[in-house]
């Protein structure tokens, strides 16, 4: 018996089934931040703990909410707001922090930037897409250790191309 969860079955599926990440969304869904009010999402344990810079001792044990607010400075916080983590206190500049930047990551795993994916013409924005999804159905990505939303990249990779093309269909 093999334990390849690719192998061929008798259905024939070639889709690799991975588990999803499990998180328990019970009563997460109203916890807002501290400082902006915005609504945020629930991140791992482990996310905040590969993202943050500062000694990990500060940490509680206990559930973190990822802020997306621009002009927010904090990017991790507590349900209770007794911990914060702000931008300065990453490894990793955030790019929902800063959108417009042009060395920030928006793929955190293969490493594409916010100019990259700009500049890119509409042929390589297709190879560059087809790219990252290769990498995840390779399972080469780490969306919850290296992305600070703890998530996929492909919504926001997606959402800034769309965002330039529609600014290039302007001018
Ligand atoms: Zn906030």
């Amino acid at each position: 018996m093999s334990d390849n969860c690719c192998s061929t079955t008798s259905a024939g599926s070639e889709v690799c089934e991975l588990p999803s990440a499990t998180i328990q969304h019970k009563s997460h869904s109203e916890v807002f931040c501290p400082e902006c009010k915005q609504k945020g999402k629930v991140v791992q344990g482990q996310t905040v703990k590969a993202l943050l810079s500062v000694s990990l001792r500060s940490i509680q044990d206990t559930d973190y909410y990822f802020c997306r607010t621009q002009s927010c400075p904090i990017v991790y916080y507590s349900a209770d707001s007794k911990s914060v983590f702000t931008t300065s206190q990453l490894r990793e500049r955030v790019y929902q922090k800063e959108p417009s930047a042009d060395d920030v990551f928006v793929c955190y795993c293969f490493k594409h930037t916010v100019s990259e994916i700009r500049n890119a013409s509409p042929e390589s924005r297709v190879e560059m897409v087809n790219d990252i999804n290769t990498g995840i159905q390779a399972n080469q990505c780490a969306c919850d250790l290296r992305n600070p939303q703890g998530s996929c990249c492909l919504g926001n990779v997606r959402g800034l191309m769309k965002q330039t093309e529609q600014v290039s269909a302007q001018s």
